[in-house]
Formats: C-alpha cells, structure tokens, sequence
C-alpha cells in the first residue's frame, strides 16, 4: 500500500497536466486496460451525444472515456470508474 502520509497538494499536477491537454487530441493513443488493444483516438467507437458522448473499446465495449458538456464546464472521466474532472470552458 502506498505511503499515504507523505504527498504533495493537487497544484503539482498542473505541469503536466498542461502539457496532455495542450496537444491536438486526435494524436493521443489509447489502450484497454481489459483487452490490451490499442490505437489511435479515431479507432474508439462514440455513443451520445446526450446526455454525453461515451467513448468505447472496439475490442470489448470497455469505456475508455466519457465527456459531458454542461453550461460554463466540460466533465471528463476517462476509464470505467475513475471519477471525473470537471474543467471550466469559455
Ligand atoms: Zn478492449
């Protein structure tokens, strides 16, 4: 189990986390976590758009991504159960 005691805040993910989400998203690759396939972002088959767009293995169904468009926010949830971050948008 990891050492839960010692951590930074949040604020330190900002680095990189600009740097992922800066890119052209159509270069981004993929890969299933349940059959290890993997490919571009175009390979994924996409179910919406209400009440959102669900972004799924071609392979096996598994969800790679979900992305729900509110008034002023963008929720992003990539994987089956990781949560979601919600990003503010102009
Ligand atoms: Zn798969």
């Amino acid at each position: 189990m990891a050492d839960t005691t010692a951590h930074l805040d949040g604020n330190c993910l900002a680095g990189p986390l600009s740097e992922i989400l800066s890119v052209e998203p159509t270069a981004a690759w993929w890969r299933c976590p349940q059959c290890a396939r993997s490919g571009p972002l175009a390979d994924l088959h996409v179910y919406g758009p209400e009440p959102g767009l669900t972004a799924r293995c071609p392979g096996c169904a598994h969800v790679a991504l979900r992305l729900v468009r509110e008034e002023g926010h963008i929720w992003l949830s990539m994987g089956g159960s990781a949560g979601a971050f919600r990003f503010p948008v102009a």
